[in-house]
């Protein structure tokens, strides 16, 4: 039992924070007994397979209809995937054959077909597939409950203050959870970036996620801990366990409602210096989070994910809404919304790309982009028509080669040039920059800055390609640090040079939402912070509190430091002097 240690304590990922202390619901598959042979005819069991289906069909429905209510079209559209992948042809008829030859049940042939299929999918390289295969297991589990006539267990009936503790949450299970009687989840598998956790986090439910193979030795009803700070769970814990957890809450719910005081609030530093805090999103329905939290705009717009979500490549018209949404909720705030970046870890389910050796130095962001314009083209023509609702700027991804800018700024301008034609209006002074990842850019800032109009660090990637350390390898996830000096003196250089060339910088990568950073960027002169919305009330607190001058003397000590963990130490000590 590696699982657990002597006190009771089950490591995982904190997917999504907070701090809840409850009893533990373990929803676990049903053990169902899945009969091979038939005593039915053939038309029998194709009825009570296509009667399954209908009861399946319904649930979905529901459940879309719910997550419309709760978590608005983006999350809800999910779940018309679902319902559309379970009325898939092939799928159906690859079952009805697996009758005929076998003679067999229909829950017999569903569940192998789910499985063959789900099976391939999951061994697939792509983490996109690898969670759609988790969306098809989910779909026949549903059929299969609907074929036999089994009740699904269900998440919105539980008792009050309950954890569920599963082996994987699938969005349908997330999105039917009530939050008066939930008060958290741990899960078994899954990362942060999994469609559950991202679910959480809009909820703002504490999960703690890839726990590892936990259920077996839990019981409904323990007493647990989810300490989604730290990613810890603990069992079973005695009175003073539980007294120093509950105080922990009390401090993290109270800081929660002191921060909410800074919403209206400018960032400004002691000195005067105002600072911009936005927030990122990964789809219009994030901006509440970023709006409650106090941020004045948005530093990144992932649109990738609306392209993700889709079964097809968004139409302009469809794009445009999007953009129009995220423009208009900011009441004029600006909005950075960057041009589609897939590749990489990231594909299109109707997009071929390449089998490549390495992805991330591949066929990825930019470089699709200006080999397949047409793409890049309708998402040019659906922002410029959104940009006359509020103020939209536009952010290259993975720039590396002056060429690059040129050759997208072309098509920016005929597309400027096509809407002026239809006599279509956009706002004429958008602002088209470029997101700084790559060391090329780092060592040439001055001259990429004098090509375009802004700059944002996305440091997930300038880490990785600086150090050549391959952010999801977790091999050597411990030499992937951000405080590397090499790192931080490319940031240093990047800032310099956009200010060399006369531009404005912001940083977008996950850098932008640690606290302990805030300090360093600061003194360094970044313009703007983006980041998730939880992040930005706590680093808007530390702006508060700094000084330029002082923060621009930390900048000279340790740029002169040889290690990350040097760095680190003086960073500690300069931070216990501010708080
Ligand atoms: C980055 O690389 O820092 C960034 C913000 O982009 P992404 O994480 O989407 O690659
Ligand atoms: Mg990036």
């Amino acid at each position: 039992m590696e699982w657990i240690m002597k006190n009771n304590l089950i490591k995982g990922i904190p997917a999504s924070p907070g701090i809840a202390i409850g009893k533990a619901f373990l929803y676990k598959e049903n053990n169902l007994e899945i009969l091979e042979k038939s005593i039915l005819s053939k038309e029998e069991e194709l009825e009570r397979l296509i009667k399954g289906r209908e009861v399946a069909k319904k649930q979905l429905e529901e459940i879309k209809e719910n997550t419309l209510q709760k978590l608005g079209k983006d999350k809800a559209d999910i779940f018309e995937g679902h319902i559309t992948l379970l009325e898939d042809e092939e799928l159906f008829s690859e079952i009805d054959s697996k009758i005929s030859e076998k003679k067999c049940t229909a829950e017999f042939a569903l569940n192998e077909a789910i499985d063959e299929y789900a099976n391939m999918l999951a061994n697939l390289e792509d983490a996109y597939f690898k969670e759609r295969a988790g969306d098809l297991r989910d779909i026949g589990k549903r059929w299969l409950y609907g074929v036999m006539n089994v009740q699904v267990v269900d998440l919105s009936k539980l008792e009050p203050e309950t954890i569920i503790v599963a082996r994987e949450l699938n969005p349908s299970d997330t999105a039917q959870i009530n939050l008066e009687n939930v008060l958290a989840f741990v899960t078994e598998i899954g990362g942060k970036t999994a469609h559950s956790s991202i679910m959480a986090r809009s909820l703002e439910l504490p999960a703690v996620v890839g726990v590892g193979t936990v259920l077996e030795n839990l019981e409904d009803n323990q007493i647990l801990i989810v300490d989604a700070l730290n990613g810890e769970v603990i069992v079973n814990p005695d009175e003073e366990t539980l007294k120093t957890y509950r105080e922990k809450r009390e401090n993290f719910l109270k800081e929660k409602e002191e921060l909410k005081a800074l919403k209206d609030k400018e960032a400004v530093s002691k000195d005067g210096t105002k600072v911009d805090v936005w927030g990122n999103i990964g789809s219009p329905n994030d901006l509440k989070g970023i709006i409650s939290n106090g941020g004045f705009g948005i530093g990144l717009y992932r649109t990738e994910f609306l392209f993700m979500e889709k079964d097809s490549f968004p139409t302009e018209d469809e794009q445009f809404e999007a953009y129009k949404i995220v423009a208009e909720g900011l009441k004029g705030y600006p909005v950075t919304i960057r041009t589609m970046d897939i590749g990489g870890d990231k594909s299109l389910p109707y997009m071929e790309l390449p089998q490549e050796e390495n992805p991330f130095l591949g066929w990825r962001a930019i470089r699709v982009c200006l080999d397949r314009q047409e793409i890049l083209k309708t998402q040019f023509r659906a922002l410029l028509r959104a940009s006359k609702y509020g103020q939209i700027k536009i952010m290259l991804p993975m720039i590396m080669d002056i060429e690059e800018i040129r050759k997208a700024k072309a098509i920016f301008e005929n597309c400027k040039n096509e809407l002026r034609e239809e006599g279509i209006e956009f706002d004429e002074k958008i602002m088209l920059g470029i997101m700084v990842e790559t060391p090329a850019v780092a060592f040439r800032a001055k001259y990429f800055a004098k090509e375009c109009d802004f700059f944002s660090i996305g440091t997930n990637d300038l880490t990785q390609y600086t150090l050549a350390v391959d952010r999801g390898n977790e091999k050597i996830a411990n030499l992937y640090d951000t405080y590397n000096p090499a790192v931080l003196q490319a940031i240093k250089m990047l800032i310099d040079g956009a200010h060399e060339g006369g531009i404005k910088i912001s940083m977008c990568g996950e850098f932008a939402g640690d606290e302990n950073a805030v300090a360093i960027l600061f003194g360094m002169g970044l313009d703007s912070f983006s980041m998730s919305g939880i992040s930005i009330p706590r680093v808007k607190r530390i702006l508060m509190k700094l000084d330029k001058k002082e923060c621009e003397k930390l900048v000279e000590r340790i740029l002169e430091l040889s290690t990350a963990s040097e760095i680190k130490n003086e960073v500690k000590e300069f931070m216990k002097n501010i708080a």
